[in-house]
């Protein structure tokens, strides 16, 4: 592992697309395997994975992100697959953490493993912890997500609290006939540990094979469930260009809500993806991608490297979830054998 120091100083102003959306995040899946199987993300029995060889090392990683803040991105969130599942994760982070340019640091995992991880990854200088939790209840998980490790979800929250992150967020895909009942208790939960519940609509991404219209509970329908227990909640101005948007309870206490099914806010995406294999996705739903491997592996220097990503972000105009909510006709984004000839398009590969 290279220990040379690094260039330092703030992040470039920003490579804006057509639409004016600076690239200001990154998304690094770092693995395309996962420790659960979400019904919706990952609910087939086989899946096509990335070649191993193809996968790229944590220097490669830190290299690109090097290229990316030279573009501007100030914002990496590690994701997958179950990113606690790639061996060693915290000397990625503090890798990344060493790059004055990157100013948030940020991991989502499904906490199975993170009782054991949190307080390296805290001491590597990770900034930001976002816990996917869908439901309090084991034998629902066992049945919804084929996992019995429930107890070490609980555990990795309180973990993260105790090592003492600048915030933990728990994530819950709220999905009709599965948690819609449990939307209260999630959130009685996330206040009583002192973090920040944020509520997702099910989305028709790709891995999403059994998504249907009528699973989607919307924000609206969030809302009223919540006013009705606590009394009005109230709007926060603070969302710019952040994905969810957020309210408080009369008392208070803070959450979100993800409306990208029924809301989408791809006009304020200034995100972008990295696969695993290196793959820069312009858009969650995107067909786009440019491969970075292949240049990093054969030479290239971070100048050219940095030029085809800003060539291909300038010609950006995805706007992937607001082009599917004004289907008329909105079944599965892709079907399984789609999503086996190229698994690049599945969710777990691209990152969520
Ligand atoms: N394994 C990690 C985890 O569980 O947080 C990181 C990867 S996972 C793909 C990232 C996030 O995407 C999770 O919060 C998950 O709930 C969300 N997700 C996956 N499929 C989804 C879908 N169809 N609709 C909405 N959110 C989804």
């Amino acid at each position: 592992m290279t220990s040379a120091p690094l260039p330092r100083g703030p992040a470039a102003p920003p490579a804006s697309d057509r639409l004016g959306r600076p690239l200001r995040n990154l998304r690094i899946s770092v693995t395309d395997r996962c420790n659960m199987r979400c019904r919706y993300c990952m609910p087939e029995k086989e899946y096509v994975w990335l070649p191993r060889q193809s996968i790229l090392t944590f220097e490669e990683i830190d290299r690109l992100v090097g290229v990316f803040t030279g573009l501007g991105v100030g914002k990496v969130r590690l994701t997958g697959g179950e990113p606690l599942l790639r061996h060693d994760l915290p000397t990625l982070v503090e890798l990344l953490a060493r790059r004055d340019a990157v100013r948030d640091l940020a991991l989502t995992t499904n906490g199975i493993l993170l009782g054991r991880e949190a307080a390296r990854l805290r001491a590597a200088g990770l900034g930001r912890v976002t816990v996917s939790l869908d439901t309090l209840r084991p034998e629902r998980m066992a049945e919804f997500a084929r996992s019995a490790h429930h107890p070490d979800v609980i555990a990795g929250v309180d973990a993260a609290i105790a090592a003492g992150f600048r915030s933990v967020k728990l994530n819950s895909v709220v999905i009709r006939g599965y948690n819609d009942d449990e939307v209260l208790d999630l959130l009685a939960f996330a206040r009583e540990h002192g973090v920040e519940a944020r509520f997702i609509e099910y989305m028709d991404v790709g891995g999403a094979t059994a998504w249907s219209r009528d699973q989607v509970v919307s924000q609206p329908e969030i809302l009223e469930l919540i006013s009705r227990r606590y009394g009005p909640v109230r709007p926060l101005d603070d969302r710019g260009w952040a994905p969810a948007e957020r309210f408080a309870l009369p008392d208070g206490t803070r959450f979100g809500v993800i409306a990208s099914t029924t809301a989408p806010f791809c006009r304020t995406c200034d995100r972008g993806r990295l696969t695993a294999d290196g793959t820069f996705l312009l858009c969650l739903y995107g067909e786009r991608g440019l491969d970075l491997r292949e240049p990093l592996r054969s030479g290239a220097g971070d100048d050219e490297i940095a030029g085809r990503i800003a060539a291909v972000w300038r010609d950006r105009t995805e706007r992937g979830a607001e082009e599917r909510a004004a289907l008329p006709e909105r079944g599965v984004l892709h079907r399984i054998e789609s999503l086996r000839a190229d698994p690049r398009r599945e969710m777990h590969t691209r990152g969520g």
